[in-house]
């Protein structure tokens, strides 16, 4: 059984742990926030995410995962090393390294043996190169250590699930000698025969960037097509279904939304754009994409601003703030921009999100007022916005949101409702290209 230690339990670090404890390796999960590390030895969950705790209980019950602050003895213990640090948008959008380089720096000042260095956190080409370089610059005893570049592929809210089952699993590196010992941890997946694809460092390191960037460009087109047919007077959702139903194309992410946000899409594009300049090969799609989101949320406010004319004084009830439901992350979230933009033009805002409303007071403070549940957001208002696709806002009461409102427009930025329905309940219904 392997010992393995991931440094930095966020969603990813924290994800991989409990899934790689699941497998049957012995996992030590460490971090720098000592109240993550509390929290999780009390055996509750810093994050949401649907099925984790379970996982988590099963797993520490069984003595194969543990948490701990102490990096340097963690890295002692471990034979094999994932680093799984957040990589945040840094100056001219690319990728902020200092967090992953930071963690290379103490593999090598506390190596005692050979390792398997396995990056997970999302890294431009060249970084895993440079943190062998960094081990090695560090390492007074010249270990034997290899690189291994495993990017992950999980989405918020699904996370256990996409790592229980992904698509494939990807593997990178300059060498045979860690193979071996990376089908072993994932050996459940291997032999439920899911796709691994073996490759090169540099292969492996763009293959998480071109996905993310592909799946932020779907999001970004089918949002532009949901404006051309505000604009003309046509259906987006009858145009996306036919459109997916090409094989070619796929359904999937063929969803008109207030534009993507989260802690990855907007971050990767950004980044792969900057490395693309930086290597003298600029990215004009992924160029396209990122203005294409941005004016997307402008415009999601424009239609509220629009309908109202005047916003000064006027009462807007949020419903959802998370980037997506099922997850309580609501970095780069696409209800940051609309909010702030109410805001900025006198709207008085109240907000609600099943899970996001810790998240949200550390942003909003006391500029907006917090509701206890989507009835109570609503209560008094003129217009109400549907940001999240949250399945406790896909079933509201109607006629009783109707009475606790004061106004009568139901905003429904994720086309969750059928039009003809809401205005019979006598709302004046606006969704995104419908
Ligand atoms: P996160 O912010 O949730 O977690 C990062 C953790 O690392 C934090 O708990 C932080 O305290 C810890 N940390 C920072 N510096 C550290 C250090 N020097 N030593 C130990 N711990 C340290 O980030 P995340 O969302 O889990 O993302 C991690 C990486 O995975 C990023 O590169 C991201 O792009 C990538 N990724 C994220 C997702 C996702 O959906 N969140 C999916 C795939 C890949």
């Amino acid at each position: 059984m392997y010992k393995i230690s991931i440094v930095g339990t966020g969603y990813v670090g924290l994800t991989t742990g409990i899934g790689l404890a699941n497998f049957g390796s012995n996992v030590l999960c460490l971090d720098v926030e000592p109240a993550k590390i509390d929290k999780l030895n009390q055996g509750n969950l810093p994050i949401y995410e649907p099925g984790m705790e379970e996982l988590l209980r099963e797993n520490v019950k069984c003595g194969r995962l543990n948490f701990s602050t102490n990096i340097e003895n963690g890295i002692k213990w471990a034979d094999i090393i994932f680093i799984a640090v957040g990589t945040p948008q840094g100056e001219n959008g690319e990728a902020d390294l200092e967090a992953v380089y930071t963690v290379a720096k103490n593999i090598g000042g506390n190596i005692n043996g050979y390792k398997i260095i396995v990056t997970k956190s999302t890294v431009p080409v060249g970084t895993n190169e440079e943190i062998k370089r960094i081990i090695s610059a560090n390492c007074p005893n010249s270990y034997e250590f290899d690189i291994v570049s495993n990017p992950e592929f999980l989405r918020e809210g699904r996370a256990v699930y996409d790592f229980l089952h992904p698509d494939r699993v990807v593997v990178g590196t300059d060498n045979s000698r860690p193979i071996e010992a990376m089908r072993k941890i994932y050996r459940p997946l291997y032999l439920n025969e899911v796709p691994f694809i073996f490759t090169d460092l540099k292969t492996a390191e763009l293959i998480k960037y071109s996905s993310n960037c592909f799946l932020a460009m779907k999001v970004a087109f089918i949002n532009e097509m949901a404006r051309i047919c505000d604009k003309v007077g046509a259906n987006v959702q009858v145009l996306a279904e036919a459109v997916g139903k090409d094989g070619r194309i796929g359904s999937k992410f063929l969803h008109p939304s207030p534009g993507y946000g989260g802690s990855c899409f907007p971050k990767d594009t950004e980044a792969l754009v900057a490395f693309g300049k930086r290597a003298g090969m600029p990215l004009a799609i992924i160029e396209a994409t990122i203005e294409s989101n941005k004016k997307h949320k402008q415009y999601i406010f424009e239609k509220i601003k629009e309908h109202f004319d005047n916003l000064k004084g006027i009462k807007i009830g949020i419903l959802g703030l998370a980037f997506k439901s099922e997850t309580d992350d609501i970095r780069d979230s696409a209800a940051i921009v609309i909010i702030n933009e109410l805001l900025k033009s006198g709207a008085v805002i109240k907000v609600y999100d099943p899970r996001a409303m810790e998240k949200a007071k550390l942003i909003w403070k006391d500029s907006v007022t917090y509701g206890s549940d989507e009835y109570d957001t609503i209560t008094g208002v003129d217009g109400m916005v549907i940001l999240t696709e949250w399945n406790q806002f896909r079933n509201l009461n109607l006629e009783k949101i109707k009475s606790f409102m004061k106004g009568n427009v139901f905003f429904d930025f994720r086309n969750i409702y059928k039009p003809d329905e809401v205005e019979a309940q006598g709302f004046v219904y606006i969704g995104i290209g419908r």
